[in-house]
């Protein structure tokens, strides 16, 4: 072990009595795990910043995400854990996998900020316990095998974005007129006219999650985290006891998704601005984006996972650090579903709500600000979009 290294670890241990400084959850402030002397964040800079987007593949070569600890790789989904010199991992939080090596660290950005934890191990178990009795429809054993997986606190990576714009639209407005034919009766009738102008917008910390895709999935469940106003600049201290997953999705292939926001919300904002002229209808056809500013920061969101096989099966399932709320995966239990058609038509149709496991589309227009929160990638996961409030 050389000596900066070294150094870098012992910036983490306690002055006082030498025992390991720690994020203490339910005080909200860093603190020696032993003697309980508060300590404040060893960081290099004062706020959390934005990097300009251009500046990001030259950034992503010159370090590594986590210099103060080691990598550890999960065969079983290819995820990267942190794991720093007072934590062990035996089984991957994202999977369930016990096929873990010590890997050697690609070059990548470091963390800007962090969410801290405010969800402590207990709330979460007692979210998470109510969540699966709400789980009428499965399994008694999944039950039991849920109940028994360990909660693992670990901090997912995100990139959140920045972005001004301004965008030119192309389409038509509509207006209802009433005509009477020849017959003597009226009828409606539509006319359209052709339409340009200009919107534009501001958005501040689009959210997309950079863990291993199959993670992705269960992520969006618990989504939002308030980033705006909770983040915190980073400092190693924040990962004591907790793992980190090192992205798996670089910025330059996240941004698509915060694009697609953008896209979608200005789209949205142009159909506004055609109502706004008089018209009682509007159809949108173009709309070209132009980026006058477009910045982004890696961050990492607290999280408490648990990850198991059942039946031969992978089932994992996360509470977010932050809010407490519960997302997760599990099989349907075919009898129980047959006995409740059975029982009522309601539940039936309930069912097959719940069955059919596409999210309900979001009609255009309500992608605000806060809600524009994506998380992107093949999901190797079953659907489904039950969440715990
Ligand atoms: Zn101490
Ligand atoms: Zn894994």
């Amino acid at each position: 072990m050389d000596t900066q290294y070294r150094e870098q670890i012992d910036r983490q241990l306690c002055a006082n009595c030498g025992g390991t400084i720690k994020w203490n959850i339910a005080k909200q402030r860093l603190e020696c795990a032993s003697c309980r002397t508060p300590y404040q964040a060893e960081t290099t800079v004062d706020k959390v910043e934005e990097h300009e987007f251009a500046d990001y593949t030259r950034r992503e070569g010159e370090r590594v995400s986590f210099p103060e600890t080691t990598i550890i790789a999960c065969e079983g989904c290819g995820a990267q854990i942190a794991v720093d010199a007072h934590t062990t991992a035996t089984v991957c939080p994202m999977c369930g996998s016990t096929q873990l090596l010590e890997a050697r660290q690609e070059a990548g950005v470091p963390p800007d900020g962090v969410v801290p934890f405010r969800i402590d191990r207990e709330t979460a178990q007692q979210n998470f316990s109510k969540w699966v009795k709400s789980r009428w429809f499965a399994p008694n054993r999944l039950k039991q095998a849920y109940q028994a997986g360990k909660l693992q606190g670990m901090y997912l990576p995100f990139w959140t974005f920045d972005a001004e714009v301004t965008s030119r639209y192309w389409g038509s407005g509509g207006t209802q007129h009433h005509v009477r034919d020849r017959d003597g009766k009226t009828r409606t009738e539509v006319r359209w006219r052709p339409v340009s102008g200009q919107v534009g917008g501001s958005y501040d910390d689009l959210q997309v999650c950079a863990a291993q895709n199959s993670a992705s999935q269960v992520v969006e469940k618990v989504l939002p985290y308030n980033t705006v106003e909770n983040t915190t600049p980073f400092s190693p201290s924040y990962l004591s006891g907790f793992l980190a997953e090192r992205y798996a999705i670089p910025a330059t292939q996240a941004v698509d998704s915060a694009q697609a926001q953008i896209q979608a919300d200005q789209e949205s904002r142009a159909e506004g601005e055609i109502l706004s002229r008089g018209y009682s209808l509007a159809r949108v056809d173009r709309v070209e984006v132009c980026y006058h500013r477009l910045t982004y920061k890696h961050v990492l969101l607290p999280a408490w996972t648990s990850a198991f096989s059942y039946k031969g099966k992978r089932y994992m399932y996360i509470i977010n650090g932050e809010s407490g709320k519960v997302g997760g995966q599990r099989p349907y239990s075919v009898p129980k579903i047959l006995a409740a058609v059975g029982v009522a038509a309601a539940a039936f149709a309930a069912a097959v709500l719940l069955l059919s496991g596409e999210p309900a589309p979001r009609p255009v227009g309500e992608a605000s600000q806060q809600e524009a929160v994506v998380c992107q990638g093949e999901f190797a996961w079953q659907a489904w979009d039950e969440t715990l409030n």
